[in-house]
C-alpha cells in the first residue's frame, strides 16, 4: 500500500502545488504515494456555501464552523482509518526530522488546513485532530504548511531519493547540521576546495566532515548542540 495523504482545504487549487514537481511529483506519478484533496466548501451552508462565521465572544476575523469541517472530514475519513489526523496550526507540536521519519513509516496522513482565524475548537476535539506546526511564525493558511509536512515525509519514502543514503547524512538526521559541500570547479574566484576532500583518504574525509558538522552545529545552533551533548555545557 502506498503512503496515502488526504488534505482537507478551502483552496484545493493549491494542490498538488510544489508536490507535483521534482522528487515528490515523480513519486506521485509512480504511485509511491497518493494524494486525495477534499474541498471543505463542498459542505458549506446555504446558497453561498458558507464555511465560516464570526467568533463567539467577538474579536477579529472569521472561524471555520465545526459542523462544516466535521462533515468534510467524515466524507473522506472513515472511523476505522488508521492514519493519524492533523490540523496544521501554529499552536501545534513543531515538525522535526524525527517526526517526519515517524510519519513516513506509517500508512499515511490526514491533514486539515485552517484559514482565517482558525477552526472551531470543538471539531479539533470531536474528530481527534492533533495540531501540527511547521515553525514559530504565522502563515495565512495551512496549505503551504501541509506541503512542507508532505515534502519532508515523501522524500523519506523508500525509492524516492535517488542517491543511496543521501538522506542519512543530511542535516538533523543525527542531531547535527550537515558539513559543507564542494564541487567543480576546483578553483572558484581564487577559492579552492579544502585539500582533505581531494586527498582520496576516506577515513580522513569522514573525520573532517564530522568535525565541520560539529563546529557548525555548536556555533549556529547551540540549542541542537546542547541536546546532542547533555551535561557538557
Ligand atoms: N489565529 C491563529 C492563526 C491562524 S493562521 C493563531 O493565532 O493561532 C490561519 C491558518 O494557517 C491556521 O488555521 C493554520 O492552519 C495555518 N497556519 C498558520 N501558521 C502555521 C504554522 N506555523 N504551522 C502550521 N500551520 C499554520
Amino acid at each position: 500500500m502506498p503512503f496515502a495523504a488526504t488534505v482537507l482545504t478551502l483552496m484545493p487549487e493549491m494542490f498538488p502545488g510544489t508536490l507535483g514537481v521534482s522528487l515528490a511529483g515523480e513519486a506521485l506519478a509512480r504511485q509511491t504515494w497518493s494524494l486525495e484533496v477534499k474541498d471543505i466548501r463542498d459542505h458549506g451552508r446555504g446558497k453561498h456555501r458558507a464555511v465560516d462565521d464570526t467568533p463567539a465572544g467577538g474579536g477579529p476575523g472569521m472561524v471555520i464552523r465545526a459542523d462544516v469541517l466535521a462533515e468534510a472530514i467524515d466524507a473522506v475519513v472513515k472511523p476505522s482509518d488508521p492514519r493519524p489526523r492533523f490540523l496544521l496550526s501554529p499552536r501545534g507540536r513543531v515538525l522535526d526530522q524525527a517526526f517526519a521519519r515517524e510519519l513516513a513509516a506509517g500508512p499515511g496522513v490526514v491533514l486539515v488546513c485552517g484559514r482565517f482565524e482558525g477552526v472551531d475548537e470543538r471539531v479539533i476535539e470531536a474528530r481527534g485532530l492533533t495540531e501540527l506546526s511547521i515553525g514559530d511564525y504565522v502563515l495565512s493558511g495551512g496549505e503551504v504548511a501541509a506541503q512542507v509536512v508532505l515534502d519532508s515525509v515523501i522524500r523519506l519514502l523508500p525509492g524516492v531519493m535517488g542517491g543511496e543514503g543521501s538522506d542519512i547524512e543530511e542535516s538533523h538526521e543525527d542531531g547535527l547540521l550537515e558539513y559543507p559541500h564542494f564541487t567543480r570547479p576546483r578553483d572558484f574566484e581564487g577559492r579552492s576546495i579544502p585539500d582533505v576532500l581531494t586527498s582520496g583518504d576516506h577515513a580522513k574525509i569522514a573525520r573532517w566532515r564530522r568535525a565541520e558538522a560539529e563546529a557548525l552545529t555548536k556555533s549556529r545552533r547551540p540549542d541542537l548542540w546542547a541536546r546532542k551533548t547533555p551535561g557538557k555545557g
